[in-house]
């Protein structure tokens, strides 16, 4: 904290992972901050393969890397997938990170995740709750791959005086989100479940879970907006975290859906489907003093998810 803004215009940022969500909103908000944006298709780069990372960066040599890429999913696809998410994501971040420092960058913003804090954590969650606690078990392969590669961050900026960032994004959601029907987060996965309730004319629409657990849901767009802010003037080896400050009950948000997507049925609660944590609302203390917070309000930016969810479906159907 009270480092001096750090200009971007004009530096070469190679954003890992830009066709995700995080990525892609990324890319669009750096653009517009004038930054040379590199990206690398997973066709042609697949960040879990050591050598061809490491020939990426020393070939692109970027002035500053955003580690955006991961193998991402909702509690199902965590709790189905466990190899996926702990060793794709080990060997994604241990490679962007270690390559980028032996090309040279000095600065790194890495994208972790609320999970990483304990399962009972104390509310609103601050960022000195890191390893106090057991972890979530529908999510623990990912949080300890994410855990990993905040410590691998920490231990670059303390053995080698390094600009390595970091971030703890809240629940996130918005343009480019994942519509996979059982794999997708609950935004995502309940956008589409109302919309297609609507068209078929059903009765109910499932949620999953007993509707009681507590998430705070984050536009992307503003999250971009706040990395991009952490990168200008925030330079500590503390985590940081992003997020609103206020969160919201699985039920009520699943109203504000059918609101949102004009669904007129009723809920029904499936309680064969797991809660996962209780309740994961972020202190956003820290972000606020250094200048920053959300714009967009729940109902808008679910708005403007479904809004990009039916551009989605019409492209798929054209
Ligand atoms: P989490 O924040 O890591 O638990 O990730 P999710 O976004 O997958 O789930 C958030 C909460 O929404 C959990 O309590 C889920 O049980 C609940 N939920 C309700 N319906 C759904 C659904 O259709 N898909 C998902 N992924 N979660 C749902």
């Amino acid at each position: 904290m009270g480092t001096p803004p750090f200009a971007l215009s004009g530096r070469r940022v190679f954003v890992a992972g830009h066709r995700g969500m995080a990525g892609s909103a990324l890319v669009r908000r750096l653009t517009r901050e004038g930054c040379e944006i590199i990206t690398a298709d997973r066709k042609t780069l697949d960040l879990r393969r050591q050598a061809d990372t490491e020939h990426f960066f020393n070939r692109e040599k970027p002035d500053i890397v955003i580690v955006a890429a991961a193998r991402v999913g909702g509690i199902k696809a965590n709790n189905d997938l466990p190899v996926d998410f702990l060793a794709d994501n080990l060997a994604i971040e241990l490679n962007t990170i270690r390559s980028s420092f032996d090309a040279g960058v000095r600065q790194l913003l890495f994208l972790g995740s609320t999970c990483i804090y304990p399962r009972l954590a104390q509310q609103p969650m601050g960022e000195d709750q890191l390893l106090t606690g057991p972890l979530e078990p529908t999510n623990e392969w990912y949080a300890v791959a994410k855990i990993a590669g905040i410590k691998l961050c920490q231990a670059y900026r303390r053995q080698y005086g390094v600009r390595y960032v970091s971030v703890m994004p809240t629940n996130l959601y918005g343009p480019g989100d994942n519509y996979h029907p059982e794999h997708s987060h609950v935004v995502a996965a309940l956008i589409r479940r109302f919309h297609e309730a609507k068209v078929s004319g059903a009765d109910s629409v499932t949620v999953w879970g007993t509707g009681t657990p507590r998430r705070e849901f984050l536009y992307v767009d503003d999250f971009a907006d706040a990395c991009v802010h952490v990168l200008k003037n925030y330079d500590d080896e503390q985590i940081l975290n992003i997020g609103v400050g206020k969160d919201i009950s699985i039920a009520e948000f699943a109203r504000t859906v059918a609101t949102v997507v004009g669904f007129g049925g009723t809920l029904a609660f499936d309680l064969s489907k797991p809660d996962g944590t209780p309740r994961k609302l972020v202190d956003v203390t820290r972000l606020s003093e250094l200048g920053w917070r959300a714009s967009t309000r729940l109902k808008e930016g679910v708005a403007l998810a479904y809004a990009d969810f039916l551009r989605g479906r019409a492209t798929t159907a054209a």
